[in-house]
């Protein structure tokens, strides 16, 4: 047996010793609705989480996003930043999951927080995306400190607020407090559900704008003494399916992004509203009679790495001003938020690392993906300036966000094992000329 082989199997048994630890950490974490919206109960999922890793030895801080989006006294936005020392001086290998959920939805046959173990899945909101890659980064740091109680360097594990609604609570804001500085972080690995024998390497871009058309209020009954928003919106829609969507399908990315139809460039009409609000659930009386002054539509549109964001506002105003011109209405355009695309290459060491993780593993080569929509990574990559950084963990891209989402245990157990043999390549050796920068920013 060679010496690489018995050292994978060490670090493989030290995993699999700890399947009972992983199963009960993902459903503890399940098992605290941390919904988003509104930012529920991230102070007791960090309290938990920092006494579990208490037990085995973590430094932990729980910090809050005082005064960030989202931030207050009744939804305050709480992180978590977890540290494990290493023996001697060496590089910083830090793991980054977001602790934030969807909301439920309908169509669930299971109890979303119940975190049931049945059929080698857990299952509940949160187990796919992400509390699952969460657990298994811990149980994999853990693991392979149990096999290389000298490793050089340290691992960090943080658990943040706000993934998905922007990250502004979380990533953005430890980025703009110097977490992800590259003199104190030289890897990070974001364990976002995108399969354990894949690699993603980064995003694409985001652009979202809210439009409002303005037209002119009459009675509804004499229509053509006013002057209809709604159909100014309905002739903007229009020329987007007609000529805009085609022209964007067109476009095609060099970039690895999966699903396959959204190698191109995209765009989603992500509301309309129009005319008289709409009443509450309860009440039972008759809208009132009048042509629409305004309506509104917000835009998602989603580029690619060959595009600049520039080009793709520019798009959409010309085609503003094109029906606006045609129609005669006048519109406001509100620029609402912006993402670069994001791509970290693949010579990079973490991806090297994880690579050769994958390999061990299941005795292929991993795929490499990029995501079709963003994740915290443009955080750490912008904010942060880390360009050594990817997202690698358990799960079924598909499951995030859906009803009776779940994770597979085995696939938890795969995944922690490639995490813990990638923490091995780069942690493993002799002290490298890197020396660790401490505990804070
Ligand atoms: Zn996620």
């Amino acid at each position: 047996m060679a010496r690489d082989d018995r050292r994978a199997g060490a670090i493989t048994d030290a995993v699999q010793a700890r399947r009972d630890r992983l199963i009960a950490l993902t459903q503890e974490m399940v098992r605290i609705p941390t919904l988003n919206p509104p930012g529920d109960l991230y102070g007791p999922f960090c309290e938990m989480l920092r006494d579990r890793l208490h037990d085995t030895g973590w430094q932990v801080q729980l910090l809050r996003a005082h005064g960030a989006p989202g931030d207050s006294e009744t939804h305050p936005r709480w992180n978590l930043i977890a540290r494990l020392e290493g023996a001697r001086p060496g590089e910083t290998v830090h793991f980054n999951s977001h602790h934030d959920v969807v909301p439920v939805g309908e169509g669930w046959t299971r109890d979303p927080f119940g975190a049931a173990l049945d059929q080698g899945r857990i299952w509940g909101r949160g187990t796919c995306d992400m509390k699952g890659g969460l657990a298994t980064s811990i149980i994999a740091a853990e693991a392979f400190r149990a096999a290389h109680p000298d490793f050089s360097g340290a691992i960090e594990v943080s658990s943040v607020a706000d993934e998905e609604s922007g990250g502004f609570a979380g990533a953005a804001w430890l980025a703009r407090q110097g977490w992800f500085d590259p003199a104190r972080v030289q890897h990070v690995i974001i364990p976002e559900p995108l399969h354990k024998d894949r690699i993603c390497l980064g995003h694409r871009g985001v652009w979202w704008a809210e439009i409002t058309a303005h037209g002119r209020i009459a009675h509804g009954s004499m229509p053509f003494l006013g002057d209809s928003a709604i159909a100014h919106i309905g002739a903007v829609l229009h020329e987007i399916d007609t000529v805009l969507q085609p022209a964007l399908a067109a476009r095609r990315t060099a970039m690895p992004v999966i699903p396959e139809g959204a190698r191109a460039s995209t765009l989603n009409i992500n509301a309309v509203h129009g005319g008289e609000a709409q009443q509450a659930a309860g009440y039972t009386g008759l809208p009132t009679p009048c042509v629409a002054d305004r309506c509104r539509i917000v835009l998602d549109r989603r580029f690619l790495a060959e595009e600049s964001i520039d080009d793709v506002k520019a798009e959409i105003r010309a085609l503003m001003d094109r029906v606006a011109a045609r129609r005669g209405f006048t519109y406001d355009l509100r620029e609402m938020f912006e993402v670069h695309p994001s791509m970290t290459d693949r010579a990079a060491p973490v991806v090297q690392a994880v690579a050769a993780g994958i390999e061990a593993v299941f005795g292929r080569a991993p795929g490499y993906v990029a995501s079709p929509g963003t994740y915290d990574q443009k955080h750490v990559d912008g904010i942060g300036g880390l360009r050594n950084v990817i997202a690698y963990g358990p799960g079924v891209l598909d499951l995030a966000h859906q009803p009776d989402e779940w994770i597979g245990v085995d696939d938890m157990i795969d995944s922690a094992c490639v995490m813990a043999l990638a923490l091995e390549r780069i942690l493993g050796r002799s002290c490298g000329p890197e020396a660790s920068k401490g505990t804070t920013p």
